[in-house]
């Protein structure tokens, strides 16, 4: 199985990656994760990606490309793999059909004022696990009930830096949705809806994608 959760940032990519992960048993791969690792280990890679990432724009696609190739020539994604963040211009695209074909790229829609309060209430945890202040008790939010670690916020949840991301998503990411659409790859899940009924309709079109 191997599919691309498409959608703006906020749209609960990261979220409904992880539930595929734990009924297929293959790896998520997301782009900004793989970055921020390399942000946080301090790697010229990092510190050259972190200033794009601080602005809310896209790092370069020669860079992001390469570290997607890499990615996915390893072990584990022998049988699939979910990508989370990837492609974002149609230039990554069509670098990853020469790569590899997907089965599906399942695109997540969520009104703009949703994706804002969305992202402007994330809260992540090393573990990679992610909250919301709206969706997790008060008082719990502080703490991961995975592993017990601390939650931060991502520096490019700000408001400011949201509305640049959400801005850069329009005229490089969108196009890709008719891209996809017109070679019937396309799947569209209405995601202003519970975490639960986005990812019940995910598993659907997985299973009939399978079975096909
Ligand atoms: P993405 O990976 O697309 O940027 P995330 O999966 O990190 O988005 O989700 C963004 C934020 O929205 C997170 O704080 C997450 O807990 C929350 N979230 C995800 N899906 C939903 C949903 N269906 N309804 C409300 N909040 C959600
Ligand atoms: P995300 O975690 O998907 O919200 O991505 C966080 C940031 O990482 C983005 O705002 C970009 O700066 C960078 N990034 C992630 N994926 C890509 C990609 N496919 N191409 C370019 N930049 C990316």
């Amino acid at each position: 199985m191997k599919v691309a959760l498409f959608g703006p940032p906020g749209a609960g990519k990261g979220t409904q990656a992880r539930y595929i992960v734990e009924s297929y048993k293959i790896p998520q791969i997301s782009t900004g994760d793989l970055l921020r690792a390399q942000v946080r280990e301090g790697t010229d890679l990092g510190k050259m990606a972190k200033e794009y990432m601080d602005k809310g724009a896209l790092v370069p696609n020669e860079v992001v490309i390469g570290m997607m190739k890499e990615r996915i020539s390893r072990d584990d994604c022998r049988k699939g793999f979910i990508l989370d963040g990837f492609p974002r211009a149609l230039s990554q695209a069509e670098a990853l059909s020469r790569i590899v074909g997907l089965d599906a790229v399942v695109n997540i829609t969520v009104d703009t004022s949703a994706l804002i309060r969305r992202i402007t209430g994330r809260r992540m945890c090393g573990c990679g696990a992610t909250y919301h202040v709206d969706l997790n008790p008060p008082g719990q939010i502080g703490i991961c009930d995975r592993c017990g670690g601390s939650l931060y916020q991502r520096e490019d949840d700000s408001e400011a830096t949201v509305k640049s991301r959400l801005e850069v998503y329009h005229t490089q990411t969108e196009p890709l949705v008719e891209y996809y659409r017109m070679k019937g790859l396309l799947k569209d899940v209405d995601g202003n809806r519970s975490i639960e009924e986005i990812s019940s309709d995910i598993v659907d079109i997985l299973a009939h994608i399978e079975g096909q």
